[in-house]
């Protein structure tokens, strides 16, 4: 594709950058999307979505999804550029990127439309960043007859032109929690008559501790933060209950089931020792970024012949496209999007994108979906 049409895609990033809008309220997004994609003369699915949607270009089966996500955070954008945000909420995760980047893919697509050996379905997915939005794309028949599904994240610690990727766990299944622990208050001087909650949560939060680091085979990632302690408002007074919260991070099914089972061991037998009441509460959060064994190789070999590919190691935040691959094979690759030594990182106020990285991602969509229509086609001869 010529230098005009990435000047044009940047002109149209710069536009949704400066109007983002969070979580399950991309309403202005969603209509900008449609607009834009109806004047490519591409089909809009029927959806029940109230933001985001799902288009197609092509024909019949197989059908390959590539996915990008359309949400921005309540973060206010510190940066000074023309188009950055002055509605208090940003793009700090660079998912203007992404949307811009699978507008251009469907230009390109379109062009192509009469050589693609199936469909292609487009899928702009809304609340990436509340974990929502994936399920709510399945539930609207987004996968349907879907074989496989590619999707990538923005990566700033990649220059422009390059791709990581790695079989298996890519992003951390990740878990949050929000523990209360609650008993009888009593005077600070009798602490004998009541329940002391403050020291039962210290007590707690130090012996989770030992689970990541006694019980987790020292081969296998996994963390453990508690961020976030309440209990108590007066130095005299033992309060009856106070809570603490915060997340563990895990990258196979097996350790996270670990966790989960011995965090709430741990917590109850803690509590029991000081007569002390608990619940926990689990989010919803992510489960694990899978990447699928076989076709991961296949597309980082194809993504050669237009990036440079390196293998990464797993990142420890979490991402809903994990939804999708619980579902069918998937490849979620992270994508160089500025690679200087002080570049902001995701979900920073001062975050920002370089524009010549769209190319690459563009790229990434079309060739691969091609790539994986040949694929499935030739399995269904
Ligand atoms: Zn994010
Ligand atoms: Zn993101």
């Amino acid at each position: 594709m010529t230098r005009d049409f990435y000047e044009k895609l940047a002109k149209v990033r710069h536009q949704i950058h400066a109007h983002p809008e969070i979580s399950e309220k991309e309403f202005e997004t969603t209509a900008f999307l449609k607009d834009y994609i109806s004047k490519l003369d591409i089909r809009i699915l029927e959806t029940d979505l109230p933001t985001g949607f799902i288009a197609e270009i092509g024909q019949g089966k197989p059908v390959v999804a590539l996915r990008a996500d359309i949400d921005a955070l309540p973060i206010v954008e510190r940066n000074t550029f023309d188009y950055a945000s002055k509605n208090g909420a940003m793009h700090a995760c660079g998912h203007d990127f992404h949307q811009t980047s699978l507008l251009g893919a469907a230009e390109i697509l379109k062009a192509k439309e009469e050589q693609l050996k199936g469909t292609v379905r487009l899928i702009f997915q809304p609340a990436e960043e509340v974990s929502v939005g994936a399920y709510q794309v399945i539930e609207n028949g987004g996968l349907k007859d879907v074989s496989a599904i590619i999707g990538y994240h923005n990566y700033p610690h990649l220059k422009p032109g390059e791709i990581g990727l790695r079989s298996k766990a890519i992003m951390a299944a990740v878990d949050k929690f929000k523990v209360t622990v609650s008993g009888v208050s009593g005077h600070a001087a009798r602490p004998d008559f009541g329940t002391d909650t403050v020291l039962a949560i210290t007590t707690i939060v130090n012996n989770l501790q030992a689970i990541v680091s006694r019980t987790v085979s020292p081969f296998e990632p996994a963390v453990l933060s508690v961020t976030h302690i309440d209990v108590g408002s007066a130095w005299n007074v033992m309060p009856e209950s106070g809570y603490f919260e915060g997340t563990m991070r895990s990258f196979s099914a097996e350790t996270r089931q670990h966790l989960r089972e011995s965090f709430t061991k741990i917590i109850e037998n803690t509590a029991d020792q000081f007569a002390a009441q608990v619940s926990i509460e689990w989010g919803k959060t992510p489960t694990l970024t899978f990447n699928d064994e076989e076709l991961t190789p296949l597309i980082a070999k194809n993504s050669e012949r237009f990036a440079k590919v390196l293998e990464v190691e797993p990142l420890t935040i979490g991402e809903d496209f994990a939804a999708y691959q619980e579902k069918i094979p998937g490849v979620f690759a992270l994508i160089g999007s500025n690679g200087d030594e002080n570049a902001a990182g995701l979900h920073q106020d001062t975050f920002t994108v370089k524009d010549e990285a769209l190319k690459t991602a563009v790229q990434y969509f079309v060739e691969n979906a091609i790539y994986l229509l040949d694929y499935f086609a030739k399995d269904e001869d």
